[in-house]
């Protein structure tokens, strides 16, 4: 294992911000690839403590030399987001300097080509780090960028193009559900990980064997020990099922396989209702994620006059469905969201396109 130091020079003199990656040389060149980042919105760290857990497991095994595919890991993918505090609070996810998502304004390249990117020496820090990712991700036959959500179950975004074909890995991650998306136009990581392959011929995008997604790994709070070892194992699993790394104990296993294996939920993007808040104040939730809910159901009370007469009002279920995330606060404005619930048909409020994470 190589360890590196990647450098992004800040947006005025005398400051630059550093990460590592670590680097697993495989033995087979006709191998697959990985790629693997954490943190890119900073603050999100279950990734992070999973990939804490995983590296001692591929170090196992490139001893053993069973990494037969190259694997490349970027533990904290943000070093910006993860210098950023505001008035003593931590600012992971938007750059201060622009007010961007640093999950947005990713270059969307017409090919995978790391010389089609722009020129970023005279953009903004954070263009000159999305910039990096990609020269280090691109050409990755499996690129896995981990998140997690405000409170939720674990799940994944994936492209419809890459769907069924994925279900081994979600399988293999044990996550709870699947999003599938099909266009990206606000330039996500994950987006800018799979746009450069579906106008090429299908021989050459292999589909087959490409994996991008977005990992929720539930939600903010869920940094654990316990969870961070399950995920790796889960990680580990996906790396051993798609030819990266030997493991026969676990090859022979095979419940992880095939087209069929995935359990979980899936679900369009557009089936997801968001529930914008119809007022601000104090939110009290009748439902968390997990629960499954019936159509009508009372979702949420929010207190906007408290102990007034009509002081409350009630938030119902569009459709039936599954809770798929909700907030950690419990503060709300009005037309902020207050839930995603995935259900069974298309939302009143779909919002086209883009993974929301
Ligand atoms: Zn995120």
């Amino acid at each position: 294992m190589q360890k590196s130091i990647e450098r992004i020079a800040g947006d005025s003199e005398g400051h630059s911000y550093e990460f590592p990656v670590f680097r697993f040389e495989g033995t087979d060149k006709a191998a697959p690839s990985a790629y693997l980042q954490a943190a890119l919105h900073a603050g999100e760290l279950p990734g992070v403590v999973a990939i804490d857990a995983l590296m001692p497991m591929l170090e196992k095994a490139e001893a053993e030399g069973r990494i037969k595919g190259s694997i490349t890991v970027v533990p904290q993918a943000n070093p910006i987001g993860r210098a950023q505090y505001h008035f003593g609070e931590h600012q992971g996810r938007f750059y201060l300097g622009t007010r961007t998502n640093f999950n947005r304004g990713f270059p969307l390249l017409a090919a995978p080509d790391v010389e089609l990117l722009p020129d970023t020496t005279l953009g903004t820090a954070d263009q000159r780090l999305k910039t990096r990712l990609l020269q280090l991700s691109i050409g990755h036959d499996i690129v896995l960028d981990l998140h997690c959500d405000d409170e939720g179950l674990a799940y994944l975004y994936v492209h419809a193009s890459l769907w069924p074909a994925m279900a081994d890995c979600a399988a293999a991650m044990g996550v709870d559900a699947v999003i599938l998306w099909d266009e990206d136009t606000d330039g996500t990581f994950e987006g800018a990980s799979i746009t450069p392959y579906l106008n090429l011929p299908a021989e050459v995008a292999r589909f087959d064997r490409r994996v991008a997604t977005t990992v929720e790994y539930r939600g903010i709070l869920d940094v654990d020990g316990a969870l961070a070892g399950a995920d790796a194992e889960g990680l580990y699993r996906l790396l051993v099922g798609r030819g990266m790394i030997l493991d026969q104990a676990l090859s022979t296993s095979g419940s992880f396989t095939g087209p069929n294996s995935f359990t979980g939920f899936v679900a369009p993007l557009e089936n997801i209702d968001m529930m914008p808040a119809p007022r601000a104040g104090a939110v009290l939730y009748k439902v968390k994620p997990g629960d499954r809910v019936a159509k009508g159901a009372l979702l949420a009370t929010i207190v906007h006059a408290p102990g007034e007469a009509g002081g409350r009002t009630q938030v119902f279920a569009p459709q039936a469905g599954i809770i798929l995330t909700r907030r950690s606060r419990r503060i709300i404005r009005a037309g902020e969201d207050l839930l995603k619930l995935v259900g069974g048909r298309k939302s009143a409020d779909a919002r086209s396109g883009t993974l929301e994470d």
